[in-house]
């Protein structure tokens, strides 16, 4: 990676206009007062000052010189503070002895967790399978996905996974996040129902993977889809146009263009014998449960949206009073009308209520705040969006490590950037500082506050961190508050929580199908029962195992 130690705008002084406070532009870090030999005050509002640092030199032109030759226990600025300073000195970032860090050391070090451990009876479980902002999607981290398991029930003779939860729960399923859920062995029978807070691609691109290859595994059932319906926006204004932009229209069309595959892959069975759908009454849906297109209600390659009215406040999305599950939904400001937050409460067997928000994409707004406050209650996790500052996710997307001196010939590019992005923040994201003040508002706290869609890294973090103190001091990391990542395990419990990291395989298969019926036949099928795979190919030009003379051209077992 390419690295910029920055002179920021202004910085390098002489004594002769030293009486003036200098605000820099990008950092705001501001400098208050400095002297000849003197003191050198800051204060840094934004918190972000944490990996700069101060430099000296002694001419003012060349030789700069680490601020720790002159001040040992100086190790970079924190939010404010005064130190001697000698004649010279310039703000560089990052510290020269920081280095931009690749990893989280907060995740790494949490107790490693097998993810196919049995549920407690009274527990609620919630995996990152996704936890970044696009753009891109990270190795390290997919775009959003959060799966929510919640009770247990044993089964015996289920040698591998010794039972399933008593419901379960996808919120979001963003570009990449396929992979996590297989290494976590979460089979696809229990990736049927998933909750879209808006339809932007790093919250939906992998649906496109689940409703493929569900019906090919062990999801013999329909996909049910939550999100929102139409917005009702003029696109654009005066424009008489109306779009149906709402999950209802989505899936209709997705099914419709994944027909190739639905069909090639119908060799094979779609259907229980014996699947009884949900209706509306017994998933408390605010309407019929009905797939798009004509699928049969109880296929596999039915897609069924539940379209919510985004507009209302704690609207209920889903009830169910065989599992005692609930969500409820809520309007958050993203982008575009329509994105909402969902709030689950679960009643454990034990009478207790446990309660986790997920906000998804959202600017600051008062909505999660109050469902947070859960009328005095409290919930136990809330999980809420964050972005890094405009000028970090500027110069890290232009591959630096510190914001272009105004001097470089990638500054103009990165002003354009920030300025996008700052837009881009202010239409649609909640900035570090502003998340330490929607913590601040919602009493009593969360038991456990999860920043998520945030390009998680220990120099990200630290800068985070700094801007919630900045507003809730009191605040821990690890205790109070953490950042989430990808395969991170929040395991719930009445009594406490605890905060792991699944123990997965990057080379992991598929995990083990559990059918629970017997399959219909397959619509492309041999006339017995089975599949017929070769009624959709042309084999004209097909090289056989076999010739016509008996030989054989290659081993049919594979090898
Ligand atoms: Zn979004
Ligand atoms: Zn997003």
């Amino acid at each position: 990676m390419k690295k910029r130690y920055t002179v920021q705008a202004t910085i390098v002084t002489t004594i002769a206009v030293a009486a003036s406070a200098l605000t820099i532009a990008q950092s705001q870090l501001e400098i208050t007062s400095f002297s000849r030999n003197g003191k050198l005050s800051w204060k840094d509002t934004g918190g972000t000052g944490t990996n700069r640092a101060v430099q000296w030199s002694p001419d003012g032109t060349n030789h700069w010189y680490s601020w720790k030759d002159a001040d040992a226990n100086l190790t970079g600025l924190g939010p404010e503070g005064t130190v001697d300073v000698p004649m010279f000195y310039r703000v560089v970032s990052p510290d020269p002895d920081y280095q931009a860090t690749e990893h989280y050391t907060y995740f790494e070090k949490l107790p490693l967790f097998d993810p196919l451990t049995p549920l407690d009876t009274n527990e609620m479980r919630i995996t990152f399978m996704g936890s970044m902002i696009p753009l891109p999607v990270r190795r390290a981290q997919a775009e959003m996905s959060v799966f929510v398991e919640v009770g247990w029930q044993d089964d015996p003779s289920d040698t591998y996974y010794h039972g399933k939860p008593v419901d379960q729960f996808i919120f979001d399923m963003g570009a990449g996040v396929s992979a996590n859920y297989a290494a976590a062995k979460v089979g696809y029978r229990l990736m049927d129902k998933v909750f879209i807070n808006h339809l932007h691609g790093d919250h939906m691109s992998d649906l496109v993977h689940t409703y493929c290859f569900g019906p090919s595994a062990d999801r013999k059932s329909p996909l049910y889809v939550w999100g929102s319906g139409p917005t009702g926006i003029e696109s654009p204004a005066n424009s008489g146009n109306f779009y149906d932009d709402g999950v209802k229209a989505f899936c209709s069309h997705l099914r419709e263009a994944l027909r190739w595959h639905t069909e090639s892959f119908s060799f094979q069975g779609t259907a229980y014998e014996d699947y009884q759908p949900p209706t509306q009454a017994s998933w408390g849906l605010p309407h019929e449960p009905l797939p798009v297109g004509e699928d049969a209600p109880n296929d596999a390659y039915a897609m069924v949206p539940i379209e919510l009215d985004w507009r209302q406040v704690g609207g209920v999305a889903y009830s169910n009073a065989l599992t005692s599950a609930t969500i409820t939904h809520f309007p958050v400001i993203h982008c575009r009308k329509g994105s909402m937050g969902y709030k689950l409460s679960w009643k454990t067997p034990g009478g207790d209520e446990l309660n986790m928000i997920y906000t998804s994409d959202t600017k600051p707004e008062t909505n999660c705040v109050e469902q947070a406050k859960n009328a005095g209650k409290g919930v136990d996790v809330f999980i809420h969006e964050m972005v890094v500052p405009p000028d970090v996710w500027s110069y890290k997307s232009m591959g630096l490590d510190a914001a272009p001196s105004v001097d470089d010939p990638l500054y103009a590019e990165y002003q354009t950037t920030v300025n996008a992005l700052m837009n881009i923040q202010n239409s649609s994201h909640t900035t570090q500082g502003a998340f330490g003040y929607i913590l601040k508002q919602i009493e009593p706290k969360p038991k456990l506050t999860i920043a998520t869609h945030f390009p998680t890294a220990d120099d990200t973090v630290a800068s985070a961190l700094n801007s919630v103190k900045a507003h809730c001091p009191e605040v821990e990391m690890g205790r109070d508050l953490i950042w989430s990542f990808d395969l991170m395990v929040i395991r719930v419990f009445p009594d406490r929580i605890e905060q792991c990291r699944a123990a997965v395989s990057d080379y992991s298969f598929y995990p083990p199908a559990r059918l629970s019926g017997k399959t219909l036949p397959p619509k492309y099928n041999d006339g017995k029962g089975g599949g017929d795979p070769y009624y959709q190919i042309d084999l004209s030009s097909e090289i056989p195992a076999t010739n016509e003379l008996g030989e054989v051209n290659y081993r049919i077992d594979g090898y």
